[in-house]
């Protein structure tokens, strides 16, 4: 089993904490290790995140994503590789976001991860469209499919990389919504590299092979970007 990654309440470790939107100090930050431990905190971090990326590509449209990472990551003071990996993705998100948000919902198509099932639980039929989820409640996923049909968006529950890439070279979508791990967003960033559609993801809370763990309003706040 692949090693899981978990990015939830009890995992947001910081050092120190500079400003937000403040110069970045010149020196290590301090010390002082803090643990912080409730979802609110975790809320917080995510926000500051966002906005700092929204600053930093309003005043340097040129600068390289990788450099706007490092920025955000010191003002930040995270020092969690997965911290590290969310602020990669909505750094990427970001320079997609306008020409994503160009493209009507009903023709935005969703990429769902069948590691979300209650794999014990699942009795979705799978053909080569991916599994097809009968909405039973057992897991987040009926919840999403949902989400997605309210908005008239077309939905693929999927086994992994490879079938996202052959469904889009067959369907054709005109933006995509993809929820994933970070090393699956990567791969799926690098194939779709040139493609017009461009790609918002969701990087999953929990990762691993069975039983992740994706948040809700993440993917509803992706779903209406
Ligand atoms: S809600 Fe869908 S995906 Fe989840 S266990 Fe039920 S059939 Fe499977």
């Amino acid at each position: 089993m692949a090693e899981e990654e978990i990015l939830r309440e009890e995992s947001v470790t910081v050092v120190g904490v500079a400003e937000a939107g403040g110069p970045v100090p010149a020196a290590a930050p301090e010390k002082r290790e803090v643990k912080v431990g409730v979802k609110e905190d975790v809320d917080d971090m995510r926000r500051r995140i966002k906005s700092l990326i929204s600053r930093a590509l309003m005043v340097g449209l040129n600068t390289p994503a990788s450099t706007i990472v490092e920025d955000v990551v010191k003002k930040t003071g995270v020092v969690d590789e997965k911290w590290v990996h969310y602020t990669t993705v909505q750094v990427q998100n970001n320079i997609s976001k306008e020409l994503f948000a160009r493209v009507p919902k009903s023709e935005r198509v969703v990429f769902i991860p069948h590691c979300l099932r209650n794999a014990k639980a699942c009795r979705a039929e799978v053909d080569e469209d991916g599994y097809h989820c009968r909405k039973c409640g057992a897991c987040v996923i009926a919840k999403i499919t949902a989400e997605c049909e309210k908005r008239g968006m077309k939905w693929y529950m999927v086994g992994g990389g490879s079938q996202v890439v052959n469904i889009a070279a067959r369907i054709k979508p005109k933006a995509i919504v993809g929820v994933a791990c970070y090393k699956e967003i990567q791969l799926a960033s690098d194939a779709f590299k040139g493609n017009s559609a461009p790609l918002h993801a969701v990087m999953l809370r929990k990762s691993g092979c069975v039983n992740t763990e994706v948040d809700l309003n993440e993917l509803i706040e992706a779903l209406d970007a």
